[in-house]
Parts: C-alpha cells; sequence; structure tokens
C-alpha cells in the first residue's frame, strides 16, 4: 500500500479504520474443524445483475462437508473493509431442504445442514459511498462494471484454507473479465489453488481498454475501467512505462515469481493495493492525461511489493483468517524497501521521477525525517507497528513507516556498497530475501539484519539495535561519507505562498467508530497546540466559541487562522470542561543540502559513481 495516499485515508476514513482492527474483542478460538481424510470441494459463482448492480449474489456449493461447519469472511491484514456488515438474504439448502445458520461472529457463522451436498446462498448489498472517492481495492459494482472476489465477496470454510475452489461468473454477456486468479478452460470460470489466493485476487468486470506484452514470454495485462466517456490519454506511453518498470523487476530478481499478471486501472478511485499477480490502482483520468509520472510512481510501488511483501512476507502476515492479523513489525522493510526501489526501478528504466537526481531526493527524504521528532522517539519496529493501529499509539508524535524505512534503506545500501568496494548492494540483499523467506516462512527484522551481514561480511548489529529495534539518532554525514558526500542542516521558517510566515497547523481532528464527538490528534508536542498542553485523543467541544460535531466542523474553524492569531479550545476532561487558550506561531523545518567532500578519497568516489549511476552494481554491469 502506499503511503501518500493513507494519509489522505487516515484523516478522512479514521473512524472507520479506528476499530477496523479489533471489532470484537473476544473472538473464539477453537473452531477448527478439521479436513484431513475428506477435502472440502468448493464451487463459487457470483452473480451479477446487471439491472441492479447494488449488490452482488454468490453461491458457494460445496460437497464433502460435514454437518456442521463454520464459514467466515476474511479481514485484510492492512485494509479489513469488514464487508460481513453488507451480507444479506443468507441461506442454506441441501438435497433434504434448507439448513441452520449461526452467526457467532460478526465475521463467522456457523452451519448446521445434515448433508453432504450444500450449497450458501447470500448477497453482498454494497453501501452508499458518501465519500468523494473510492478506493481502488475495494468491491462495488455499476451498470458499466466493477471490481468483485476478494475478501469483499467470499466466504470461506474455517479450517479448510488449503483447499482449491473454482469461481464462475455469471456477468453480462458484454463484459469483460480481468483477475490473478487462474483461467480455466471456461471463458468465465477461474480456479484458486487455496483460500489465499481466491480472497487475495480481486476479480475486475465490465468494459474496459485492455492491452497486453510478454516479458521473457510471461504475458503481462493492463486494464483501464472508466464509467464515464474516456477523454483520450497517450496509451502508448501508458504502455510502455508499465512495461519498462516490470523489465527492470525482473532484471533486479532475474525472475518474474509468477505465471501472468494483470495491471488493473481505475478511473474514479484512489489508492492503489497489492495482490499476488495483479495490483489495483486507482487513476483518475485527469492524473493520466495531466500527471501519468505520478500514476508510474504508484504502480512501480505496488508492482514491488509483489516481491517485497508478497513474497518477501513479514512473519505476521499468515493465512487467511476472520481475525485481523498482529501488526507487523517489519514493515519498515516491507514498505521502506518498496519506496527505496520505486524510486530506482523508474530511474533505472529511464522515467522520470519526482526529484530530479538521487542527491535531491536523498535532500527531501532526510529533511522529511529531520522534521519529525518521532523517529528519535520511536524504533522503526514500534513505527511499523503504528502504521495501522488506530490514532495516539505514537501519542502526540506522527510517523512514516515508508520514511523511515526507506531511510534506512538508503543507509544499509551505502554499508554494503562501502564493506564489498562496491561489489554488491542492497540488490543482492533483495534477492537473497527472496530465496530465504518466500514461501511459508515470513520474516523479522532479525533476518534482514543476517541477510545484509552474509551480503557485506560486515557487522550490522550495532545498525539494527540503534534503528530498527532502538531509537537512536542517526548520524547521517557518517554514512553520506562512504560515498565521498556530507550534509548541512539548517532550520528555516515555513512560509506561505504569499511570503508571509505560515500558522503552525500541526493538528488533526478525527472520531471513533459511533462516536460523534471529534478528537484532537497531535502530529508533534512542539507544535503550538501541542506546547498549550493539548495531547492526542483529547475530546474538542468548541473552537472559539463554535460547537464541534463533525471533522468537517473542526476543519471550518481552523481554516484561516494566521500566525498571531487567539483560539480558544473547550476541550472535554474527565474532570469537567478545560478551556485552553493558544495563540497560534509560525513553525520551522528543516533545509538539507548534501555535497560532495573536497577530499574524498578514490574509493568513495567509486562509490558514488555507482550509487548516483541509479544504483546497478550487481545486475546491470557487464
Ligand atoms: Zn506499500
Amino acid at each position: 500500500m502506499r503511503k501518500k495516499y493513507l494519509l489522505v485515508f487516515i484523516l478522512s476514513l479514521v473512524s472507520i479504520r479506528q476499530f477496523a482492527q479489533h471489532p470484537f474483542k473476544h473472538w473464539t478460538d477453537a473452531i477448527e474443524t478439521r479436513y484431513d481424510d475428506k477435502q472440502p470441494i468448493i464451487n463459487y459463482t457470483l452473480i451479477i445483475d446487471s439491472t441492479d448492480t447494488s449488490f452482488l449474489t454468490v453461491e458457494m456449493s460445496i460437497r464433502n462437508i460435514p454437518d456442521t461447519f463454520h464459514v467466515a469472511m476474511a479481514a485484510h491484514p492492512e485494509y479489513d473493509d469488514r464487508y460481513w456488515r453488507y451480507v444479506q438474504d443468507f441461506k442454506v439448502t441441501t438435497k433434504k431442504g434448507s439448513g441452520e445458520i449461526f452467526r457467532e461472529d460478526s465475521a463467522l457463522w456457523k452451519i448446521i445442514a445434515g448433508g453432504n451436498d450444500v450449497v450458501l446462498h447470500y448477497r453482498i448489498h454494497f453501501p452508499d459511498l458518501h465519500d468523494e472517492f473510492r478506493s481502488a481495492w475495494k468491491a462495488f459494482l455499476s451498470p458499466q462494471g466493477g471490481l468483485v472476489g476478494g475478501p469483499h465477496s467470499f466466504m470461506y470454510v474455517v479450517g479448510a484454507t488449503l483447499e482449491p475452489s473454482y469461481v464462475t461468473l455469471d456477468i453480462p454477456g458484454s463484459w469483460q473479465v480481468a483477475t490473478g486468479l487462474t483461467q480455466t478452460s471456461g471463458p468465465k470460470t477461474f480456479f484458486a489453488a487455496s483460500t489465499n489466493l481466491l480472497i487475495d485476487d480481486p476479480i475486475f468486470v465490465g468494459k474496459f481498454k485492455s492491452w497486453s506484452f510478454n516479458i521473457d514470454r510471461v504475458p503481462h495485462r493492463i486494464v483501464y475501467w472508466s464509467s464515464q466517456n474516456e477523454k483520450e490519454f497517450d496509451t502508448v506511453r501508458l504502455l510502455s512505462g508499465i512495461r519498462k518498470i516490470a523489465e527492470e523487476a525482473s532484471l533486479l530478481f532475474g525472475r518474474f515469481p509468477y505465471r501472468d499478471f494483470t495491471f488493473m486501472l481505475q478511473d474514479g478511485a484512489l489508492g492503489s493495493l497489492e495482490h499476488n499477480n495483479s495490483v489495483t490502482i486507482g487513476a483518475p483520468i485527469s492524473q493520466l492525461t495531466d500527471n501519468m509520472d505520478e500514476t508510474f510512481s504508484e504502480i512501480a510501488h505496488e508492482y514491488f511489493h509483489t516481491w517485497n511483501l508478497m513474497r518477501i512476507r513479514p512473519i505476521e502476515y499468515a493465512d487467511v483468517n476472520y481475525k485481523t492479523p498482529p501488526w507487523s513489525k517489519e514493515l519498515w522493510f516491507s514498505e521502506g524497501l518498496t519506496m527505496f526501489y520505486a524510486d530506482l526501478l523508474l530511474r533505472r528504466a529511464g522515467m522520470r521521477t519526482f526529484d530530479s537526481t538521487r542527491i535531491v531526493h536523498l535532500e527531501h527524504l532526510i529533511r522529511r525525517y529531520l522534521y519529525s521528532p518521532a523517529y528519535l522517539k520511536y524504533s522503526a519496529e514500534k513505527i511499523s507497528l503504528a502504521s495501522y493501529a488506530p490514532p495516539g499509539m505514537l501519542g502526540d508524535y506522527s510517523a512514516s513507516t515508508h520514511l523511515q524505512g526507506e531511510v534506512l534503506g538508503v543507509i544499509l545500501d551505502l554499508i554494503i556498497r562501502d564493506a564489498t568496494n562496491g561489489k554488491k548492494s542492497m540488490d543482492d540483499v533483495m534477492r537473497k530475501m527472496l530465496a530465504n523467506f518466500s514461501g511459508e516462512n515470513g520474516f523479522v527484522s532479525k533476518d534482514v539484519k543476517e541477510t545484509v551481514q552474509s551480503v557485506c561480511g560486515c557487522d550490522v548489529d550495532q545498525f539494527f539495535i540503534n534503528y530498527v529495534f532502538g531509537n537512536k539518532q542517526i548520524d547521517f554525514n557518517k554514512y553520506l561519507r562512504l560515498a565521498g558526500l556530507q550534509m548541512t542542516v539548517a532550520l528555516k521558517d515555513v512560509l506561505s505562498a504569499d511570503g508571509k510566515l505560515a500558522p503552525d497547523l500541526r493538528i488533526y481532528s478525527w472520531q471513533k467508530l459511533n462516536e460523534d464527538f471529534v478528537r484532537i490528534g497531535i502530529t508533534n508536542p512542539e507544535s503550538c497546540w501541542g506546547k498549550a498542553g493539548l495531547h492526542t485523543g483529547d475530546i474538542i467541544k468548541s473552537v472559539n466559541g463554535v460547537p464541534l460535531r463533525t471533522r468537517n466542523d473542526f476543519r471550518q474553524a481552523i481554516r484561516g487562522i494566521t500566525v498571531g492569531d487567539s483560539v480558544a479550545l473547550q476541550i472535554q476532561k474527565s474532570s469537567g470542561i478545560a478551556k485552553i487558550n493558544i495563540v497560534t506561531s509560525g513553525y520551522q523545518q528543516p533545509e538539507v543540502h548534501i555535497q560532495h567532500l573536497a577530499n574524498a578519497t578514490q574509493k568513495q568516489e567509486k562509490i558514488f559513481t555507482r550509487w548516483n549511476d541509479n544504483g546497478a552494481v550487481s545486475n546491470r554491469e557487464p
């Protein structure tokens, strides 16, 4: 998942996210029916009625099933959209008649059917999207098509997640299908080798533009879906850009880890999500016409997750479960190194990047890193854990595991290059991680450390103690020196577009599910809001006498505040209402400049040259 949009999501969907992770505290644990001798045979039919796309009908036919069994809807480790809320008309039938359904928990049902052959029948009634945008991974339907399957559509048999299944689509005749599920001889029937694959691979249906290309005989397909009359965009450029990204990834890892790959681009949606052999990418038509570079950057990120996250998998992301898995401590690697390589793949492919050079990119990374005190307060593992946690886990701080992980990746890369005299790089670490940790073995941070050490032949124990398991201040110049570089930092006032001091608005609002009051989020305790004694989670009743009910009220209340304005807040404390007056100040942020050392050695210069030449030391040189 791409953090850039995640911030938008956190700010806008935090009320949903808040309890998405642990909707119920007392899950029953031991309901694992064992299916050792008689494996259930599972066939799904997804039925779409194009005259009424407010719902999707699912028929789940199961053979070889005991009289009593459980079905559930899976929780995605990062984005549990809880579509169990939209299950309607749930019925079970057998040859003898109907069975009984008991809802044992929100996403878990016990079925007593008393027959070898059972058909479950339910509808997913899609929620009305009041948000101004749709998340690209969320199931939806429209008269022109939509996205179905995944955790939003399928129930699975609990305890039988290694069983394969077939999915048949009953859709309008003019609609096409794009999915990572395996095509069978039937044009609208697909195979999933396990529940994990069934749940992971969304199914895109409707009328869309479609292109394909092969690299090393591996087919890649791009589809673009739009509900409107599409404006024209440069499809040749889109195709060639995606192809170049795929070629660079294949050069890095040596081969593709999939049989085929589908890039699913959608108009009218934002955000993106990685899957086993596909990506869902929100690509508004305006972005494709005006800023295709942004789409490429997003595709490069999600596509790299095909390796780093989907296969090089954090230990916590295990088999399908209806309970949300534990938060992961390794996202600094899974997301951070994906940020690192998304930038690098584009550079290696000769495509445009947001920052002109690697040095400029590094200046921006370090500037953002130094801007937040969170990285001195919390370890990389702790910030990883907080990535999908409700606001407040980091107290009055906010941090990005994507940023922190990319910074650590850059430094580890320099350490490896120095220790091996330029012969090895992070590329070698990624290949080794893939070899050792795909399949059943999830990794932990210690495994990254040991892999780095085996590549560089050097000791990075203290580095991991300091920055991955600990929260020490990074001495950037110590590591930049390895490539003959050094940096200077200056604190500068942040200015508005008109050149005046910008007000310190390092504050946000959020709501818990089912709460009708607004809470404050503080991103830096040194902001004027933090210094005034506000804390993340405080309930705010009014601003300048205007009562607050929604987050939009809060946005309106602080809109237009300028430096020197006085803001009167009423805060709900357990002891009663507290009044806090704040005078809004300006604020500063660091500016980072990286320069070449005047007296760099030959080795430092050589390492810089190779690093700057897009880092391609291992795979790309004769
Ligand atoms: Zn990501």
